[in-house]
């Protein structure tokens, strides 16, 4: 085993990514001494999305880096589900602490765009960011790899790691076509800022019918409104860039489903300026690392929204890849094969959510629909310990299958 008095090598590392695992494992990085740049192709943290789930392990692991009691200050203290018919009526409600007897209580349920501005605000004085560019090409030769940017910069880096999500543009670049990689679940989702025209207060308005699932979350005081659409429909390419093209695609996913209130939610999606859309893929690699280049987050394993588990898992993984770094001293080769063998199992544990937990699917059927809304309406704080395969006992097992190893005496 080396010994922290072993001098690092390989110390200036290139991090494509800032939402969730790329500053996660900027700050480990710097934690351990790494030199770590950041490059992110949104002009700033990229605003956007619903409430993620940090649970299990991640929250071991941000209570190490300093960040659980900011994530706590964060947290939704959503109050209620509830489940409206056609015509406006409850059909079936829930507590956002649902199976509380060693549940999913204990849980911290943050808007992702708060995560990522907590992760950077932790960061931001120790690490390079360079906002609004991307890497465009990659040679790797005998000390390193050269990078160009797509704002025309060169520069050298020992190590790259992409951290840029389920359509990574590192492991484009390294590895090939997303389509070697990604399986798509034939669903898609979409979020997007709304005025509180239901006047919400930490409450989400939902709504079930054969191919639909999502509605109006409220997040409290000073706080975002949000639409957000989970529907089935087949695969479609889209352009990731292209806004007014992805609002259409929503449009028409959505053109024979236009009850209660999606007609409403269609027109504000038209208006909001934070806009979020992507298909369900998960991604599934032989291998995450190539020479001096590595995958993390959703780049390497992504489960998809449908799992609750993205971002755990990104905060997981790049503790793992920053501390088995930072313990073979830099020895990418020993370290990308240490933290493969360690996070892939839990990465792919939490990915095998998505066959479980139906309760939380889009219904294909009114049956279904009607199934689904009687589990959801048992699911309460006082209905008793976790059940043996419930939804609950699936996630909790999952997200807590790491047992973080400690790093600790690596730290600069
Ligand atoms: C705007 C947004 C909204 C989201 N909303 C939800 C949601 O509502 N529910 C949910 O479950 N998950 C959502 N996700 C996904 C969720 O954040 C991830 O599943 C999880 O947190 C794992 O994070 P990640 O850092 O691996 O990937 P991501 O969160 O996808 O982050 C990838 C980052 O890389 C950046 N990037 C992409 N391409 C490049 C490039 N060429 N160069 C540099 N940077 C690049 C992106 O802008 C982004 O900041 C959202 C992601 C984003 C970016």
């Amino acid at each position: 085993m080396n010994s922290p008095d072993t001098p690092l090598k390989n110390k200036k590392i290139l991090v494509s990514g800032a939402s969730a695992a790329g500053p996660s494992l900027a700050y480990w990085l710097d934690r351990y001494g790494f030199d770590v740049t950041v490059v992110e192709r949104h002009p700033t943290v990229r605003p956007g999305g619903y409430a993620i789930d940090v649970r299990g392990s991640a929250i071991l692991i941000s209570r190490k880096m300093g960040i659980l009691e900011d994530l706590q200050e964060a947290d939704t203290k959503l109050e209620d589900i509830r489940f409206f018919d056609d015509n406006d009526e409850i059909a079936a409600a829930m507590d956002r602490n649902f199976g509380a007897g060693g549940g999913i209580a204990g849980d911290v349920e943050v808007l992702r765009d708060d995560l990522a501005k907590i992760l950077y605000d932790k960061i931001k004085d120790k690490v390079r960011f360079k906002f609004g560019n991307s890497i465009t090409k990659l040679t790797e030769n005998a000390d390193g790899i050269d990078v160009e940017f797509e704002n025309g910069d060169n520069e050298h880096y020992d190590l790259v790691i992409g951290a840029d999500g389920t359509h990574s543009n590192v492991r484009h670049l390294v590895f090939g076509e997303e389509s070697q990689f990604a399986h798509f679940w034939d669903r898609y989702i979409s979020v997007f800022t709304i005025p509180n025209y239901r006047g919400l207060y930490r409450k989400w308005d939902w709504h079930m019918r054969p191919g639909f699932f999502g509605g109006i979350q409220q997040y409290g005081d000073n706080q975002e409104t949000r639409g957000i659409f989970l529907m089935t429909g087949e695969f479609r390419k889209f352009d990731s860039r292209n806004i007014p093209e992805q609002k259409a695609l929503v449009r028409e996913l959505m053109s024979d489903k236009l009850a209660w209130e999606i007609p409403r939610l269609l027109d504000e999606m038209d208006k909001a300026t934070d806009f979020y859309f992507d298909s369900a893929s998960q991604i599934k690699m032989p291998t995450w690392s190539k020479g001096r280049v590595s995958l993390v987050g959703d780049a390497a394993a992504g489960p998809t929204a449908f799992t609750g588990q993205g971002t755990s898992a990104a905060i997981v993984m790049s503790y793992v890849l920053a501390g088995e770094l930072a313990e073979a001293r830099g020895d990418y080769e020993t370290a990308f094969k240490r933290y493969e063998e360690i996070a892939r199992p839990f990465a792919e544990l939490n990915q095998d959510i998505i066959w479980q937990g139906k309760e939380m699917q889009i219904p294909s059927t009114w049956e279904e629909v009607n199934e689904q809304l009687a589990a959801i309406d048992m699911m309460r704080a006082d209905s008793g310990p976790v059940e043996e395969g419930s939804l609950v006992d699936i996630m909790q097992t999952a997200a807590n299958s790491l047992d973080p190893k400690d790093y600790s005496r690596f730290y600069a």
